[in-house]
């Protein structure tokens, strides 16, 4: 079971993505908040984050590069979540360091099949038979 550490201010998207992560098989763990997500973030072991950009004080991406600045979440997948789709977007999602980016609103399988990229990916070992 994978950790998954999701930062969302609205409550109907913390329910939905929440639902959808944990249908996975995820452990969700909850922040209404960049700071109480960074906060979360440092205390304890997480897979993947995912970032709601539109929070309310601290933004999401100005999270993302916090994460990124410190060397305990330094390597922490990021997926950004957005109501934004506006070009250039993407890019300045990216620039910001986070590792994938899907557009509310959520379609289901593009958001698991990313969530599943970002959270196999880093530590998965080969699998010595075939
Ligand atoms: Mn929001």
């Amino acid at each position: 079971m994978k950790q998954v550490l999701l930062i969302e201010d609205n409550a109907s998207n913390r329910k939905l993505l929440g639902d959808l992560l944990r249908h996975a098989g995820h452990q969700v763990h909850l922040a209404e908040s960049a700071d109480a997500g960074i906060e979360l973030a440092l205390a304890q072991r997480f897979d993947l984050v995912v970032m709601d950009i539109q929070l309310p004080g601290m933004d999401g991406l100005t999270a993302t590069r916090l994460l990124r600045a410190n060397p305990l979440t330094q390597a922490l997948p990021v997926l950004a979540v957005t109501a934004h789709a506006m070009r250039g977007d993407r890019q300045r999602i990216l620039d910001a360091g986070c590792d994938g980016y899907v557009a509310k609103p959520i379609a289901y399988k593009t958001f698991l099949a990313e969530v599943g990229r970002l959270i196999e990916a880093p530590t998965t070992t080969h699998k010595s038979t075939h």
